[in-house]
């Protein structure tokens, strides 16, 4: 039994564009200040009217969150049929678990745009730092699908040190979707390893994690659920309960 964990913004969620979107709006008379391009590491850097990580903070996961993170939308391929086709597939032999980083009223909203979004994983984990994505209330995962370079040199350096044999193959996933690139990383020096894969979307990981447990599928009972698109005053609702 293999544990896969799944990293939710820049995995499953573009979250960069409803956020450039809300701060043009919001900051009308600022937006020739935003500095194009970025990454999604740096955004504090592209945005100065926020000065700092402080500000921007308290702009997405407390002021905007649901506009951020909860309106968000998938990034290309579709991600979460993806992850519910694969769970669906070996989810009676193997563990998943979704792990991202969300503070404040963002893990409110993030709940809200996973069940939104139709994503039948009940497992779902939301860290404070990038640093917890690893060791935490969640099982330490023997595979894990991420954009953060970070966390991906982080999990590598452990599945090192503590020489963790896999039966698995490719135990770490780095996502870099060609088609968004808002959200190229700024890809941390990660030793080359052969447990390691750079792949363009979600679905390019689910394909090969497929293909190496391909003795354990037993039934495809996959049944597409699209957006639940909640009527306006539900989100509403939603939004004011947490002011
Ligand atoms: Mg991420």
């Amino acid at each position: 039994m293999a544990v896969i964990q799944i990293d939710v913004d820049g995995v499953l969620r573009n979250f960069i564009e409803s956020f450039d979107k809300n701060v043009r709006v919001d900051f009308e008379d600022r937006v020739d200040e935003i500095i194009l391009p970025f990454d999604s590491w740096s955004i504090h850097d592209s945005y100065p009217m926020f000065s700092g990580n402080a500000g921007l903070h308290k702009y997405m996961y407390d002021e905007k969150p649901f506009e951020i993170f909860g309106r968000a939308g998938q990034l290309p391929h579709d991600p979460v049929g993806n992850l519910n086709r694969m769970i669906n597939l070996l989810g009676h032999k193997h563990r998943f678990q979704i792990v991202s980083q969300s503070k404040g009223k963002g893990k409110a909203a993030s709940m809200y745009w996973l069940g939104r979004h139709g994503c039948t994983i009940s497992n779902v984990h939301l860290v404070e730092d990038q640093a917890d994505k690893i060791f935490g209330e969640h099982e330490v995962p023997d595979i894990i699908i991420e954009d953060s370079g970070f966390v991906v040199k982080e999990f590598l350096r452990e599945v090192v040190d503590n020489g963790w044999v896999t039966p698995y193959g490719t135990m770490a996933y780095l996502v870099k979707p060609e088609s968004t690139p808002l959200l190229e990383n700024t890809g941390h020096d990660i030793p080359k390893q052969k447990h390691f894969k750079v792949v363009n979307s979600f679905k390019e990981a689910v394909d090969d994690i497929l293909e190496v447990f391909k003795d354990d599928i037993e039934v495809e009972a996959y049944e597409k659920i699209s957006v639940l698109e909640a009527p306006t005053e539900v989100d509403k609702l939603i939004k004011e309960s947490n002011e």
